[in-house]
């Protein structure tokens, strides 16, 4: 046994390539997209390490060409979620006892992997299935994801090693327990790198789990798999369960020994899976941890100072890139009278450059949205925009589904400020912009803070600084990840630790050691050296008492 202490120094964030023509990793990574293209892999369940294949399956296809089918996958149902608990139960029995050493460098050697072997294998598969252009896929899967794993092994580092006190005549010390039970983890199709940390961060603190994927994320969420195999994860210490949610989370969640869920995705699902719990309460062996991130409604506020130019281009990246499928996208903007004229001008210039198409293009800056049901959800706003008094479709507004899911960057100018596209979550290239009055600054603060009910990222645009700090006040819970002079995307490991509250989830920022935290049920040792020996305490031992 190697009882030396270790410590994982504070890394460094994953360099992001550039992909510029020519260059060596364009080429490579051209070649694998060629590579997947013309294949169609089958995606099997993954239990205890064994590959399953169930009767029912499914299709993955590329959202830009929804005729082109990338994989069939297999679907799990009752008995399958209930082997997976099973191998996730038996597996824990050794995870838990192994050190954390050895599961930091099982989690650092699959950052490895993927920073070299796996780069372009894992931005191919999110580009193709869930239609990435080549800097969105390299941000996330790539870079997100390896700096996701190094942080984590760095944050662990800390957390074991802080102990309590102790006095002169006993030892206390903390025992870093993993929950005792499996962690559910629900990911959602819009980020591998979310996919892999709601994974490996219980992981890598002793715990195991059973791994509901999104389907529409499946092609690169079984690459990870793969991936962690081949690292040395063990096996059944994360079990690979694609299929319908609900058939899945209700045998999961049911389950007595669920120990935690760790979800990001819609407030409709993790509500769902939060009145389970509750409604068995009695029934579970520990109260899960329950860790979700949701929605947002996401705000770049203007104030009369701000440059015009910046702000122009972090409303047109906030909001459109990744079509807007972002937590953290630009979704509603409160922009002064005297700014507005300059500031349109500025959107339609950017907007007249703006690409969009196939993302194996790769001048194209949109691509398509993920599947019909976001198709037809984000054009319905857009539809109320079109037929309400009370907004205008300013800039694009045009749809096509009939080869992939293709719609226009819309920007909405909205009369009313709590007009429907200023307050509900759209997740698609959809922002609306509100004019305000410029006297009117701390008001229109106030109605951006009660406008939505969403907590997530927000944004202020200002060169006044008193002006910054008011808005800094009023918006403190309007937003998790607050930004002066930003968009209020592309938080980094390790620099922005993300999350927001109210209905934007728990808030408990992955990327962080408060995420790791939550994976831990710690256990307090206390050890007497001269426990003592007489029951009676010595203000007790006086003459008159005979004692
Ligand atoms: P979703 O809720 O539709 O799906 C998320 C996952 O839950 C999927 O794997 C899905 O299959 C699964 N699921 C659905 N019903 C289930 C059930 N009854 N039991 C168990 N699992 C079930 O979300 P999505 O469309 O994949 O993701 C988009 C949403 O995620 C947006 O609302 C976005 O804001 C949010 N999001 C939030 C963050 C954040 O950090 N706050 C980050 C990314 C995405």
């Amino acid at each position: 046994m190697n009882n030396a202490q270790f410590y994982f120094d504070r890394p460094a964030n994953e360099p992001i390539h550039p992909y510029t023509e020519g260059t060596p990793e364009r080429l490579e990574l051209e070649k694998e997209l060629e590579r997947q293209s013309l294949m169609e892999v089958e995606i099997p369940l993954i239990i205890g390490g064994k590959e399953i294949r169930t009767a029912k399956t499914g299709k993955v296809v590329m959202p830009h060409k929804h005729g082109h089918v990338l994989a069939t996958y297999h679907m799990a149902g009752e008995k399958e979620v209930l082997m997976a608990i099973e191998a996730a139960l038996e597996a824990h029995k050794q995870w838990q006892e192994m050190s954390w050493v050895e599961r930091a460098s099982i989690n650092l050697k699959i950052g490895e992997l993927i920073a070299n072997k796996y780069r372009h294998v894992l931005n191919a598969a999110t580009m193709l299935g869930q239609g990435k252009n080549v800097f969105q896929s390299e941000i996330d899967a790539v870079c997100e994801t390896i700096d996701f794993i190094r942080f984590n092994a760095h944050y662990v580092s800390e957390i074991y090693n802080d102990q309590p006190h102790s006095e002169v005549g006993n030892l206390n010390r903390l025992e870093y327990r993993p929950l005792e039970g499996f962690v559910f983890a629900v990911s959602p199709f819009n980020f591998t790198s979310i996919a892999s940390n709601l994974v490996l961060s219980p992981v890598l603190m002793g715990n195991t789990v059973v791994w509901k994927p999104a389907t529409t994320a499946l092609l690169s969420n079984y690459y990870l798999m793969k991936i962690y195999k081949e690292a040395g994860v063990p096996d059944g210490v994360i079990n690979f369960v694609p299929g319908p949610g609900s058939t899945i989370g209700e045998v999961a969640m049911n389950h007595k020994d669920l120990a935690g869920i760790h979800f990001t995705g819609s407030n409709a699902t993790f509500n769902h899976l939060w009145k389970t719990v509750a409604n068995n309460l009695e029934n579970y062996r520990s109260y899960p941890r329950v860790v979700g991130e949701t929605g947002g409604k996401d705000f770049v506020f203007v104030h009369p100072s701000a440059d015009v130019d910046e702000v122009a281009t972090a409303l047109v990246r906030g909001a459109f890139e990744y079509q807007g499928q972002k937590c953290s996208a630009a979704s509603r903007a409160y922009i002064p009278e005297s700014l507005w004229d300059s500031i349109k001008r500025r959107i339609d210039r950017n907007l007249k450059l703006i690409q969009k198409g196939d993302p194996t293009e790769f001048c194209n800056f949109v691509n398509a949205v993920i599947d019909e049901k976001a198709f037809k959800r984000i054009t319905g706003y857009i539809d109320k925009a079109r037929n309400s008094k009370d907004a205008e479709i300013l800039f694009g507004g045009k749809s096509d589904m009939s080869q992939g899911y293709f719609i226009d960057p819309t920007v909405i100018l909205a009369h009313d400020p709590r007009f429907v596209t200023m307050e509900e979550e759209i997740f698609g290239p959809v922002l609306s912009i509100h004019v305000y009055p410029d006297d009117k600054f701390a008001e229109t603060l106030q109605l951006c803070d009660t406008t939505s009910p969403y907590g997530l990222t927000g944004s202020i645009f200002s060169k006044d600084r008193y002006a910054t700090v008011q808005a800094l006040s009023t918006l403190r819970y309007a937003a998790g990840n607050f930004y002066i002079n930003d968009k209020p995307t592309g938080a980094v490991v390790g620099q922005q630790p993300f999350g927001g509250s109210r209905q934007s989830g728990t808030n408990d920022k992955a990327g962080s050691h408060l995420n790791l935290l939550r994976w831990l049920s710690p256990r307090t040792i206390k050890e007497t050296f001269l426990p003592p020996t007489d029951f009676r305490y010595p203000h007790m031992h006086e003459k008159k008492c005979g004692c």
